[in-house]
Parts: C-alpha cells; sequence; structure tokens
C-alpha cells in the first residue's frame, strides 16, 4: 500500500519513495536544552515518533537520527544576542554543560513517558564540534563565506535558489524596509562560526582554523546528519519554525558543501498553541508534562490528546481537551483489557486502518476508526487482534494496562469484621462506632446482598 507525505520542499502530497528501501534514514532536530520541554516541543516528537512508526508498520525498517542542541543556538535568529546555553547559565545558576545535561535527562524521560520511541543514535552538537568545522572548511572552500569582526558568515546571495524551502521572497526583502544586518552583507546571511566576544569568557568555546569560537546554530544538523545518514537521506523533520531559517540554512550549508538537498522529503509538524499564540520556552509561556502529571493526568493521555488532531495544523491547548482525552483514554483502556485474549485480525479493517495512517499521518480518522472497530459486531478476540496491532501506532500501551487493584489494609478488613459482629448483635452504636473509624481511615464501606464491601473512598 503506498504511503502518502506532505513534503514541504515542494509543497505537495507525495508518494513515500526511499532511496534505499525497506531502510529509511530520518534525521529529527533536537531540543536546545537551555531549559525544560514544553507540551509544544512534544507534540512535534509526538508526531515525529509516529511517523517512525507508520514507516515501520509499512514495513520498513528506520534509521533515526536525533540531534541535542547544546550550543550555538542565540537568542535571535539574525545571529545577534546571547547563545541561549549562556542565558540559561546565568538563570538557573549552574553551568551550560551542567544545564545541557540536567534537561537532556529530564527530556529524556518525558519522551519515554509519552511513549515515544528511542531514535537508533543520539547526538549531541558539543560531540561533534571536529565534523562542524570540517563542513565550515568544505564551504569555505567552495567560496561561499565571508568574514567579519565577530565570525565567518555564509554568503547566500551565491545560491540561486536559497530560500526554496520558505518560499523566500528575497528581492522583496532586501528592498523593504531595513533590516537590522550589522556587517552582514545580506539579511539572510548567517552565522557558521561566531568568535567569542573578547570582553566575557564563554563557557563553551573551542579553537578552529578562524580563531576561537563555537559554532552556529544551523551547522550541527548538516554536519551531524551528513555524518550519520549521508549527504542525502530520505526524510528531515522538525516544528514549523524551522522552516524560514534553519531548515532553510541547512539545505544552504549542504548544497554548497555536497550539491545536495540534504534531504528528499521535509516534513513539519504545527504548533502547539496556548490562548491562541505560539508555546515557547523563551516567552516563558509553557506548560511542562511535569505539571500535567502534578495535576493528575497520565502522559498518554497527552500523547491521545495530540494524535486526535493532525499535526499540519496547528492545535490549541485546553484543559477541557485533556479532560476529555483522558475519558476516552480509560474507556479504550477498559474495554480492550475486557475483550481477554487477542484472536485474528480482519484484513478489511486493516486495510482501511493502514489506507488512513499512509494518508499523511491521518491520526484522527484512524482513531475514529477504532472506535468504529469498538462499536462493530467483530469478536472480542478478533478487536482484540485488530485493536493492538492498530496500537503498534497509536503508541499507547494498550496491551500493558490493566485495572488498578486496590487493596485493603489488614486493619480495615478487621474493624470491618468487628462491625459485622456489632451488627450481629444488634449493638447499633458499637457498628456505627466502627463504621465512623473507617471512614476515617479512608474508606466506605457498603452492605450489599452479598455481605459488605469496602472500598477506598473516592
Ligand atoms: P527548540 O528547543 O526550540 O529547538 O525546539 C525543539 C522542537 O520543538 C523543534 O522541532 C521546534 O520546532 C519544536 N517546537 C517549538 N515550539 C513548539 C510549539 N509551540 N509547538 C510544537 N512544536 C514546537
Ligand atoms: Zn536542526
Amino acid at each position: 500500500m503506498t504511503l502518502h507525505l506532505y513534503d514541504t520542499f515542494t509543497r505537495s502530497l507525495r508518494e513515500f519513495v526511499p532511496l534505499n528501501p525497506p531502510h529509511v534514514s530520518l534525521y529529527a532536530c533536537g531540543l536546545t536544552v537551555y531549559d525544560y520541554a514544553h507540551i509544544g516541543n512534544l507534540r512535534t516528537y509526538i508526531f515525529e515518533d509516529i511517523l517512525r512508526r507508520v514507516l515501520q508498520f509499512n514495513g520498513y525498517t528506520v534509521t533515526h537520527v536525533q540531534n541535542i542542541t547544546d550550543v550555538g543556538h542565540l537568542v535571535s535568529d539574525a545571529d545577534t544576542g546571547e547563545d541561549k546555553m549562556e542565558k540559561g547559565s546565568q538563570r538557573t545558576g549552574k553551568t551550560a554543560w551542567e544545564i545541557a545535561t540536567l534537561y537532556t535527562q529530564v527530556f529524556q524521560e518525558d519522551l519515554r513517558q509519552l511513549n515515544v520511541l528511542e531514535p537508533t543514535i543520539w547526538c549531541k552538537a558539543t560531540d561533534h564540534i571536529p565534523e562542524q568545522i570540517a563542513m565550515i572548511a568544505c564551504i569555505e572552500g567552495k567560496g561561499f563565506t565571508y568574514r567579519t569582526s565577530d565570525g565567518i558568515y555564509f554568503d547566500t546571495s551565491r545560491l540561486p535558489d536559497y530560500g526554496y524551502l520558505a518560499r523566500l521572497n528575497l528581492a522583496g526583502q532586501q528592498a523593504g524596509i531595513r533590516v537590522e544586518q550589522g556587517e552582514k552583507h545580506h539579511p539572510t546571511d548567517f552565522a557558521l562560526w561566531k568568535f567569542s566576544p573578547p570582553e566575557a569568557q564563554r563557557q563553551m568555546e573551542w579553537e578552529s582554523p578562524w580563531g576561537v569560537g563555537f559554532p552556529g546554530w544551523h551547522i550541527e544538523c548538516s554536519a551531524m546528519a551528513a555524518k550519520y545518514l549521508g549527504p542525502l537521506f530520505d526524510i528531515h523533520c522538525g516544528g514549523e519554525d524551522h522552516i524560514p531559517v534553519h531548515h532553510t540554512n541547512e539545505i544552504a550549508q549542504t548544497q554548497a558543501c555536497y550539491g545536495t538537498n540534504l534531504a528528499n522529503y521535509w516534513l513539519h509538524g504545527y504548533f502547539l498553541q496556548l490562548n491562541e499564540s505560539r508555546m515557547s520556552k523563551s516567552s516563558g509561556e509553557f506548560l511542562r508534562l511535569q505539571l500535567l502529571i502534578d495535576r493528575g493526568y497520565d502522559p498518554l493521555a497527552y500523547r491521545y490528546y495530540c494524535l486526535n488532531s493532525v499535526y499540519r495544523a496547528k492545535l490549541n491547548f485546553n484543559w477541557e481537551g485533556m479532560d476529555a482525552a483522558t475519558t476516552a483514554l480509560n474507556r479504550l483502556r477498559q474495554t480492550v483489557y475486557e475483550w481477554g485474549a487477542p484472536g485474528s485480525v480482519d484484513e478489511e479493517f486493516l486495510d482501511r486502518f493502514q489506507a488512513e495512517i499512509n494518508d499523511d499521518l491521518n491520526m484522527p480518522r484512524a482513531l475514529a476508526l477504532a472506535w468504529e472497530l469498538v462499536k462493530s459486531d467483530r469478536s472480542a478476540a478478533t478487536k482484540k487482534a485488530m485493536m493492538l496491532m492498530m496500537d503498534r501506532v497509536f503508541g499507547l500501551r494498550l496491551a500493558e494496562w490493566q485495572p488498578a487493584v486496590q487493596t485493603i489494609p489488614d486493619e480495615i478488613n478487621q474493624l470491618a469484621q468487628q462491625r459485622q459482629t456489632a451488627r450481629a448483635a444488634k449493638n447499633w452504636a458499637e457498628a456505627d462506632r466502627l463504621r465512623q473509624q473507617i471512614v476515617a481511615a479512608g474508606f466506605e464501606v457498603q452492605d450489599t446482598a452479598v455481605g459488605p464491601q469496602i472500598q477506598p473512598k473516592r
């Protein structure tokens, strides 16, 4: 069955044809680890996880490379302002290296809680400085660079189709209102290597052929992607904000050095918004997965929430949506549990499911199909087999779920027995006193036809 994916580069839904089937190479831009990931960032990683699972469902083996940006991402995309890591270090009073380790660990734990599959390779920008220097030297050797007082820059005017990914209107940009470009020759030129500021000691800096400094943000992804996947691989993805600058510049660097577009397909996940505006770390207006957990939500309910919208549309976060996702997920879990052992799958249903997920990862329609299955007249065993098959893509851990077993402590059982004895002796005062003691301990007792039932108070 053919898989269609929306490619931002061509702005079209394209049949997916890998370079070396059944192998697929996938690169995903990782987190900038100067702060915790927010649930917007995590929406993008859930989308990329679904992409990977859909590829695997189609029989491909996937090499999934994901970086960690731990240097070089400046506060402004115009290559000015501080490095976000150095800024994070000032904010927390920890070193840039310490916060990189801390936020990477928390991020990876968030991904595990969301059942996002572990990338095949994690790579940190700071572990690949020689590769980045080599690639800058390659770009320099091809004549695409110039030097200013603060760094080595990429001359975007040298590439005839610079900005194609973002459909940038360069002529309009040059002629339009004056853009603050400092010593840059063109507003879209960007730093490949920045010199350490002479007035302040940086925590993260390295020797290079051009002077002591640190790499620009974009070079890390071009260099690491090419190292692990080659200069032309299958799919590159990230969030929508990467289209105009970061991915545009990754393509420019790779074209200059290798003459390739880096990836054959470019996929972008759209923003999670809070109150109709982008959730972002820099604005401080963001929610962490831990906050959801602290408020009693299951991380997988957030995963369900994300699956309920297509990745190519913005999604407005709200708590009512989280409640609805929680209810739906719990119903699904309980239903799937009650179906018992799996039997054989229903091929017709399976084809319909694959058609939905292969239509540019249409998860809302795939979920609707799951609910159709619940209501269908198929046998419980077939339903169970089908749902577990679908869950290889949903990733909701449906097979593992079990209803919580509530154990009643011995002393509560003893109190209940004493109460029964008191009731049998018609000693109502004592029976009431014992009931109050049980309630005070957080349990309730109901007298049913088959005797008293004890359960934790709701
Ligand atoms: P960053 O830490 O800024 O490098 O972002 C990590 C990933 O999250 C990138 O793929 C971004 O494009 C993505 N991202 C950033 N903000 C949002 C958001 N509000 N919603 C969805 N994805 C986002
Ligand atoms: Zn990147």
